[in-house]
């Protein structure tokens, strides 16, 4: 039933179960069958979607569904204590589902809120700044089975502290008045601005806005598509959000434009999940520009140009902020990355041109339709020009939003936000790199320090090792599964690392932890695993003592006790004299 008013479309399976997860708590097996038959296609094909997906479950979870974020942001400040009191006090395991049905409980990877963190969801909502007392309440609103509408709003309340407005933010804006200036000055003149603006995407990959967009207009294949990428899910990020939440307009606009130039009658907007309770406003701003006559048909009485912007919801798959997993997704398929060539721009959304792009590069695109090229190229570096957002978190005074013109050092944003006895700064997220307090002159910028935005401080209280798991662990949890050298070489990551922590390992063990970073970097299908060793490298580059301390003396150590697991054998040979023991270490 809650299919009634469903587009029956492939392409809107993810979106589907979504609704068939929110009404039921998980996908029964009837939704599967009915789903399969009113799409024609396989049983297997929408199994296989939702359980690609964190947030999809083949069996049930509970009413109340908790999931608490896993960020290292959220672990410095008390996470784990917090999670294992909620579990004590609703008398449930982590990963299970209590006995009555009532709640489930649940790990997951960063929520976007770490500069309000402990953080976590409900339901799909956000909560923030979680602490003892807040969860006391919580467990007593969950017994009582009070409906989320009844909860206090200010556990829902998710600030945006834009700390430092520079270039983009501080720019006043009328609704329609970036497609304005385009129509005025001419599509192929606006192209020419950005191209001179010198603009590149800000979801890290850092590839020139203008190009993308002059490559997708000249494709003769159509429909072309405006795909907005929303779904920033690298652990410390979380500037996006502020920008839906305070700029959806602009961001709106910015597609818009992008659509007259390469001539698109349809964008998507791909929100991810953790992001669901922007999901109504941004519907709502929707509504106005189409009330506004700057989305729908004739826009801004252009005969003939017609365009709308459709809102997606991921559901759980950091993955998908790549932009061919993400079209994937789009599709109603797993998320899985696309081999390419051929690009999206070639061959995207439904194997048409498409361009894809981040929030922040359409926000930017927005006031450089309006001021110029020349405008945005003054500010920054030749090679990074105009400003960049950062989402600043961790060991700092004040965390949140900071726009700084590229090239700025980190030591300036570090005295801005805050931030004293600085142990290092993980810039760009997990996939990112870490910065040692030796090297705090370097600077935010395509050249050095290429970052979608995330900037996570550590003082010195911090062990080092903490962070390199949380992140090493992350990309374990977050590997799509599709190639080995990622599927298994970021769980051997894992399983390695922890054995040198553990104190278990031996200088061998060091050699092989090297060159299996070298392994799953240079042979994984994405970049995903390409950046999933850049955690262990970066650190054992910045800090290569710590690692050896970790070590032990012998040359080779197992990373299991061999005796012990040798009583079975013994049992059943009936023997247990000294020579059936094996000696565990080799000196
Ligand atoms: Fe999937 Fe990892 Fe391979 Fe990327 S590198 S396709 S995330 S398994």
């Amino acid at each position: 039933s809650v299919l009634v008013q469903a587009d029956y479309k492939p392409e809107r399976l993810l979106q589907m179960l979504r609704a068939v997860q929110a009404q039921y708590l998980h996908i029964p097996q009837m939704a599967i069958e009915q789903l399969a038959a009113a799409l024609h296609i396989p049983r297997t094909q929408i199994i296989a979607v939702a359980e690609f997906y964190s947030f999809l479950h083949l069996t049930p979870q509970g009413r109340y569904d908790i999931h608490i974020s896993d960020s290292i942001t959220d672990r410095m400040l008390g996470k784990e204590k917090l999670l294992n009191y909620l579990a004590e006090k609703l008398k449930v395991k982590v990963g299970q589902v209590r006995a009555d049905g009532l709640v489930s409980l649940n790990n997951t990877s960063c929520t976007g809120m770490c500069d309000q963190g402990p953080a976590g969801l409900v339901n799909g909502y956000a909560l923030t700044r979680l602490d003892h007392s807040r969860i006391d309440v919580i467990v007593q609103l969950i017994e009582q089975q009070a409906p989320l509408s009844d909860w206090p709003a200010e556990f829902f309340a998710v600030d945006e502290p834009i700390r430092k407005p520079g270039l983009l933010l501080n720019q006043p804006f009328n609704s329609g008045a970036a497609l304005a200036a385009t129509f005025a000055r001419g599509l192929a003149e606006t192209l020419a601005e950005v191209d001179s603006s010198n603009l590149r995407g800000r979801g890290g990959a850092g590839f020139k806005t203008a190009l993308k967009w002059r490559t997708c207009s000249v494709q003769a294949a159509t429909p072309h598509y405006v795909i907005c990428n929303a779904d920033e899910g690298e652990p410390g990020t979380f500037k996006d959000r502020m920008l839906l939440d305070l700029y959806a307009d602009q961001i709106f606009e910015g597609m818009t434009l992008c659509a007259a130039i390469i001539g698109s009658d349809q964008g998507l907007l791909y929100l991810r999940a953790e992001y669901l309770f922007l999901y109504e406003q941004l519907q709502r701003v929707l509504q106005r520009r189409r009330e506004s006559g700057l989305l729908g048909r004739n826009i801004l009485g252009r005969d003939g140009f017609d365009f709308d912007i459709e809102i997606r919801m991921g559901a759980g798959a950091y993955i998908c902020g790549e932009a061919s997993a993400q079209i994937e997704s789009l599709e109603g398929k797993p998320g899985i990355p696309r081999v390419k060539p051929p690009n999206s721009v070639i061959c995207g959304y439904q194997r048409k041109p498409t361009v894809v792009d981040n929030v922040e590069t359409f926000f930017a695109a927005t006031h450089i339709a309006i001021q110029g090229g020349q405008w945005f190229a003054e500010v920054g570096t030749p090679q990074s020009t105009g400003s960049k957002l950062l989402s600043i978190s961790g060991d700092c005074a004040r965390p949140g939003i900071y726009e700084y013109p590229f090239g700025t050092p980190i030591e300036d944003i570090l005295r801005d936000c805050g931030a004293d006895d600085v142990m290092g700064v993980q810039v760009g997220g997990p996939s990112g790199t870490f910065i040692s307090s030796r090297e705090l002159q370097r600077r935010i910028a395509f050249e050095d320090l290429s970052t979608a935005g995330s900037f996570i401080v550590f003082n010195s209280s911090r062990n080092i090792f903490d962070i390199v798991q949380n992140f090493t662990d992350f990309f374990a949890h977050e590997s799509c599964g599709f190639c080995t050298p990622c599927r298994v070489g970021t769980t051997l990551l894992k399983n390695q690392l922890q054995k040198i922590v553990e104190g278990n390992g031996a200088a061998v063990d060091l050699e092989e932890l090297s060159e299996l970073c070298l392994i799953v970097k240079n042979n994984s299908h994405c970049g995903l695993g390409d950046s999933a060793a850049n955690p262990i490298l970066s650190t054992l580059a910045s800090h290569p003592e710590l690692y050896l301390n970790q070590l032990k003396q012998s040359s080779f150590t197992p990373g299991f006790d061999l005796d012990a697991t040798l009583a079975v054998a013994r049992r059943m040979a009936q023997r247990d004299d000294d020579a059936a023991h094996l000696s565990q270490v080799e000196n």
